[in-house]
């Protein structure tokens, strides 16, 4: 088929509405599974060989997800690999329903936090969510490649979110799967235990040197302007560092004029006394 009329069909496409609910076709062989709160989205990439899971949501999503993978012709058994964006219970908590058959892959420090089960971390009992335990048997490093035949998904570590966050590129679509660490309109997810500002300014930029057709995120919708989105997440990790710094200079400030105030009427002295 010539580019063009592939373009007009993806247009068409995109135009049709879901053919069944809840499942939107990304691209060919790839769908969304849309999560509903809290639960995160669920990317499914049918192989030549082999079938890819993006994130699993949450446990209690899992009966949906086998719903419409049977919906798409597939199994449960038929997942082959799971790749977990990061360690946040919404992402990784029906994992375990995959693992008996599916080989599970994370970036190594997440799949540390999932494997020792840091709470403090993946959250599951913060939300009252049910947590399985299952271990990550594919440690990935940035760079790590997932070769499907049809497709093939570059992991780029891109810390911030969380130290344990990746995207999943897919270069021939133009797919970047961002799970939490980039949403549609340029906004980013919180910082959230184990990640910071820093790192996460590098990772947006870094996403911005690639060619990116549709952002597939985590939660929300799918974007199609990448071009405008990346430059607003860096614009949007900028500004979260000029404003850390003017709270910590105005926090600096207060508290030096809480201390002269306090000593001036001797607020803090009573405490200083030895009797
Ligand atoms: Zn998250």
């Amino acid at each position: 088929m010539r580019k063009k009329d592939q373009s007009v069909e993806r247009q068409a496409r995109a135009d049709a509405p879901p053919a069944t609910p809840g499942i939107i076709e990304v691209a060919p062989d790839i769908f969304q599974f849309r999560g509903e709160k809290p639960s995160s989205h669920v990317y499914v990439i049918r192989g030549q060989a082999k079938n890819v899971l993006i994130d699993t949501g949450v446990a209690a999503g899992f009966s949906d997800i086998k719903r419409h993978l049977s919906e798409l012709g597939l199994r449960v058994k038929d997942i082959n690999l799971v790749v977990l964006t990061h360690e946040h219970f919404d992402h990784i908590g029906a994992a375990a329903f995959f693992h008996p058959t599916a080989v599970v892959a994370a970036h190594r420090l997440a799949a540390n936090k999932v494997e020792l089960q840091d709470e403090f971390v993946t959250f599951h009992k913060y939300r009252d969510e049910l947590s399985k335990p299952f271990w990550v048997d594919i440690w990935m490093e940035d760079g790590s490649i997932v070769d499907l035949g049809n497709h093939t998904l570059y992991t780029l570590h891109t810390p911030g979110h969380t130290s344990g966050c990746m995207c999943l590129y897919e270069p021939e679509e133009g797919l970047l799967f961002t799970g939490d660490t980039m949403f549609a309109g340029g906004t980013l997810s919180e910082i959230s235990v184990g990640g910071n500002v820093s790192d996460y300014m590098n990772s947006v930029q870094r996403l911005s040197h690639l060619k990116v057709r549709k952002i597939c995120p985590g939660h929300g919708r799918i974007s199609d302007t990448p071009e405008e989105d990346l430059p607003k997440a860096i614009g949007y990790a900028q500004s979260l560092l000029g404003d850390c710094k003017m709270f910590f200079e105005a926090f600096i400030k207060t508290r030096q004029l809480q201390d002269k105030i306090g000593s001036a009427f001797g607020f803090w002295k009573e405490t200083q006394k030895p009797w």
